[in-house]
């Protein structure tokens, strides 16, 4: 509590007493905890790859570019930590973008099963790579939304690329499109590690990884899914985590199907 006193004088100059002012400011204290740990976090994830390029540039400086394995070597740790900082840092620009105050949507009418083969046919390498089977039925003719097509296409890129990292080789990752009378879902199903039942509130926000090494090992900026909740609310959407440590998750995305989204609505905090 933030406590003030105002003193109560009355018409003759005598004090009447003392007005108390308690002030609860727990959420304001909790909003500046988190802009500290977000600072922190960000500092410290943008430090890991930079401290590393420096490392290994020095390294070949000092001589080490004069054994062709090692150049090589040393080059390719190079490179993966500048993508890394790369993506990091495309993330926390989006990030601050969805999160300004009058950030717009751009709405449109757009075919969600035309996204979606969109977005799997961008994934499929990716799935390949580690012997994943992808799979998505098409949709027997167009299911209609109002959205905007490249922040949809994010959030789905964002949940197919968890369910390919997050699940072993040889596994397998599928999309089901559900169209019902006033709203559609769609379901992003993996055969992967699955998350605890009391880590699932924590994934949505920012840099939380279940497992840092993991995610590190998979380029994973910890950023995705809280992008992925903000592009999703601001469709006025909902989403629904189902999971089973070990065994698999499922991700529900459900969005109106309705014309109920106004043309260039503002959606704000
Ligand atoms: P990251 O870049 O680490 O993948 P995200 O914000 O996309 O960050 O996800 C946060 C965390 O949620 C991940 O680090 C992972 O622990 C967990 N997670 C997300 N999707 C899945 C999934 N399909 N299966 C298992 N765990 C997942």
């Amino acid at each position: 509590f933030d406590v003030y006193g105002v003193p109560i004088i009355g018409s003759n100059n005598v004090w009447k007493g003392v007005l108390l002012v308690f002030h609860d400011i727990t959420e304001l204290k909790k909003l500046e905890q988190m802009r500290k740990d977000f600072v922190a976090n960000v500092s410290h994830e943008l430090k890991t790859p930079v401290t590393s390029i420096k490392g290994f540039a020095e390294t070949l400086m000092d001589g080490a570019k004069n054994n062709q394995e090692t150049l090589e070597a040393f080059l390719s740790i190079i490179l993966k930590e500048s993508e890394r900082l790369q993506t990091l840092i495309q993330d926390l620009l989006e990030l601050s973008k969805i999160e300004q105050q009058g950030f717009k949507l751009n709405l449109q009418r757009l075919d969600l099963d035309h996204l979606l083969e969109e977005v799997i046919a961008l994934l499929t390498g990716k799935a390949q790579a580690k012997n994943i089977k992808i799979e998505y039925n098409n949709f027997p003719g167009q299911v209609l939304i109002k959205g905007d097509i490249d922040r949809l296409k994010q959030v789905f890129i964002n949940l197919v690329s968890n369910s390919i990292n997050y699940t072993p080789d040889g596994g397998s990752v599928k999309v089901v499109l559900e169209n019902n009378r006033d709203h559609v879902r769609i379901h992003v199903l993996d055969t992967g590690v699955g998350i605890e039942k009391e880590e699932i509130p924590r994934i949505f926000e920012r840099f939380y990884r279940v497992d840092r090494a993991r995610s590190r090992n998979s380029g994973g900026t910890g950023l995705g899914l809280a992008i992925v909740k903000h592009l999703v609310e601001a469709h006025h959407g909902n989403i629904i985590v189902r999971s089973e440590l070990g065994k698999g998750s499922e991700f529900i995305i459900e969005l109106q199907n309705e014309n109920e989204l106004l043309d260039g609505e503002i959606i704000g905090k």
